[in-house]
């Protein structure tokens, strides 16, 4: 973002942008030129920051000993991770980042999924057949959308605000227990499940994996409640794995025909059995949309948040202009993938061994 250029400009960090880099986010290049930034190679800095993970072709443009910022999927992303070992770069995975309070203005997890719940939502209501909200006409009564919410993290949060706002009846669910009073606060009802679950909170925030015997438990309880709703947007992950199954194929055939499922997680497998990642597919009557990268259906904000993140993070790495790497810093320390040619983050380590074995 050019404002961004300027800000870093400022703090003495001189920035090149590639050309045509902000045209989707609605920034055409003179802009970056207008905010100090040089038009050229993106990949000859000391600092490299990028969205998505980078290509083979890319890490071969990165330099030994450069440093590469962006969304690495360390714990997925096995060979691309491998190669920036053996390329000598000094990466550091967004997604790595510590959720601690001083590192929230850098969460671009939490900063993208708040784009991906209000889309998702939107999704939902533009599918659905009916109104969400409760409408009095002169015609008779319009009841309201009744909308489920499967996860309750930073993005279901979004989406439950979101169809709140549009007027419909929600409810949510999620495996942690601390959320419940979060979907309250939003106008929501948090769906009790009697699955004998204490709670499924881990480190971190994050949610643990279930058992099969309570995935299976949750997958049967949800089919009944999910036959009572007009649209499910699910939203559930566990980070590093595939999302978990929440609605089989029992669960859509109780939905009433013109129903709509907007599985937020298709990027990782997706939350409902029938989900087609990428694809919006009609099963049993009911409408089943598994996006991917919404994030980048709304390139203003998603753009904008994204490059406040990065910058917070540059900021943490350059002091009076120079590179200057703390890894005693427990931000750096936790969010570093591949350093001096090795793997140093302990589940990108772990992940690409397992991947091998
Ligand atoms: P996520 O994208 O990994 O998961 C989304 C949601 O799915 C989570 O709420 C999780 O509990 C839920 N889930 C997992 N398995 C499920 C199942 N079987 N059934 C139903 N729900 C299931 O998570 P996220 O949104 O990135 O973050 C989760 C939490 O992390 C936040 O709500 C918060 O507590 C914490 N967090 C902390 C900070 C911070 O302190 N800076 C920032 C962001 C998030």
């Amino acid at each position: 973002m050019p404002e961004v250029v300027e800000r870093l400009a400022r703090s003495g960090v001189s920035v090149t942008v590639e050309r045509g880099a902000g045209e989707a986010a609605h920034h055409p290049d003179d802009a970056y030129e207008g905010a100090g930034a040089t038009l050229g190679d993106g990949f000859s800095g000391e600092v490299v920051a990028k969205v998505a993970p980078p290509s083979a072709d890319e890490i071969g443009r990165l330099g030994r000993g450069s440093v590469l910022v962006g969304f690495l999927q360390p714990l997925t992303a096995h060979d691309t991770v491998r190669a920036l070992a053996e390329a000598g770069v000094t990466s550091f995975a967004m997604e790595a980042i510590p959720r601690i309070t001083r590192a929230q203005s850098m969460d671009a997890l939490s900063s993208q999924a708040t784009v991906g719940g209000y889309r998702a939502a939107l999704i939902a209501a533009q599918q659905l057949p009916r109104f969400f909200p409760m409408l009095t006409t002169a015609a008779g009564t319009v009841r309201p959308a009744k909308v489920l919410v499967l996860g309750a993290g930073v993005a279901g949060l979004q989406a439950i605000a979101t169809a709140r706002r549009l007027g419909a009846v929600v409810q949510a669910f999620d495996v942690r227990s601390a959320v419940k009073e979060q979907i309250e606060s939003l106008g929501a009802r948090f769906l009790e499940l009697d699955m004998g679950l204490e709670d499924a909170e881990a480190a971190g925030g994050y949610a643990r994996p279930l058992t099969d015997e309570e995935q299976q438990r949750q997958r049967e309880l949800l089919a009944e409640e999910i036959g009572k709703v007009d649209a499910v947007v699910s939203t559930a992950a566990v980070p590093g794995r595939p999302a978990p199954l929440l609605v089989t194929e029992q669960a859509v055939r109780n939905m009433k025909p013109g129903s709509v499922i907007v599985d937020l997680a298709a990027e990782t497998g997706g939350n409902c059995e029938l989900t087609e990642p990428g694809e919006t597919v009609v099963r049993e009557g009911v409408t089943i949309v598994g996006p991917l990268n919404l994030a980048s259906t709304m390139p203003d904000h998603a753009s904008s948040l994204y490059a406040r993140n990065v910058q917070s993070l540059l900021e943490l790495m350059v002091k009076e202009g120079e590179l200057s790497l703390d890894f005693e810093d427990e931000i750096l320390a936790g969010a570093c993938i591949t350093r001096d040619g090795e793997i140093v983050h302990e589940g990108a380590r772990k992940a690409a061994g397992a991947e091998v074995s």
